[in-house]
């Protein structure tokens, strides 16, 4: 299972795609992207092999230089096309990628469900694509961190919203995720494989942190909207 992410000039599919092959190592038994365009998420997911996304893709590209993407490792609900990343909130404002397990996705669905809240899907993580929609308020980065304060569990998470079509908002607690650090272009993964084609700058989030990544900056925050201070790791090594 694994996440890729780009933000920058470039289309975002390409990058995607090749960047989620890398990562294809980890196990998977679906995969997805969404990608940005004209002020809206569009998604394109599949069940089984990358190569099914990529022939779904040669169908109906999805153009756009800002993308997130996802390679899954089913936990909660079957591998299928619908429980495949990434998943939208219900108003389509907000495309989530997770991997992990959010172990009280249940209640936190149930109050959902009486907020008025319908799912598509039978993952964990379509819980946390509503409660970013129940949390936003117009500041993306504040649902996330309001969230991440509700959510138990782990995850590594990627974040869209269509209403900040220049941001990717990225955190991760006891799941692996890297923020890669580009000239104009910025990238999250997993794992540096996926993104050691286009830069070898990495910072590796801790837990609780969250990303704020754009074309031309990445900014980290902890847990109470602190700045930190990270320190670029720069990756010598060859895959
Ligand atoms: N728990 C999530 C799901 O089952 C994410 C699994 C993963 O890590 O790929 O959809």
């Amino acid at each position: 299972c694994g996440i890729v992410g780009y933000i920058g000039d470039e289309q975002a599919t390409p990058i995607l795609i090749e960047g989620l092959k890398k990562l294809e190592y980890r196990g998977y038994d679906s995969a997805g992207i969404a990608v940005i365009n004209d002020g809206n998420i569009n998604i394109k997911k599949a069940k089984g092999r990358i190569s099914e996304l990529e022939e779904a893709l040669k169908k109906d590209n999805l153009y756009g230089s800002i993308g997130i993407g996802h390679t899954r490792w089913a936990t909660h609900g079957e591998p299928s096309d619908i429980n495949s990343h990434p998943h939208l909130s219900q108003s389509g404002i907000i495309a989530v990628v997770h991997n992990g397990i959010i172990e009280n996705y249940l209640p936190l669905k149930k109050r959902l469900i009486e907020e008025g809240y319908t799912f598509k899907s039978e993952t964990d993580t379509e819980v946390v694509a509503n409660l970013l929609e129940y949390y936003y308020k117009g500041d993306i980065v504040e649902a996330v961190m309001k969230v991440l304060d509700r959510i138990e569990g782990s995850y590594a998470l990627g974040v869209l919203s269509k209403d900040h079509p220049d941001m990717i908002v990225a955190a991760r607690k006891d799941a692996p995720l890297i923020v890669g650090l580009g000239d104009g272009e910025n990238f999250i993964a997993s794992d540096v494989p996926a993104i050691l084609r286009h830069t070898r700058k990495v910072y590796f989030l801790d837990d609780k942190e969250i990303a704020i990544i754009k074309k031309d900056s990445v900014k980290i925050i902890d847990a109470f909207g602190k700045d930190v201070q990270k320190s670029v790791f720069e990756v010598k090594w060859d895959v």
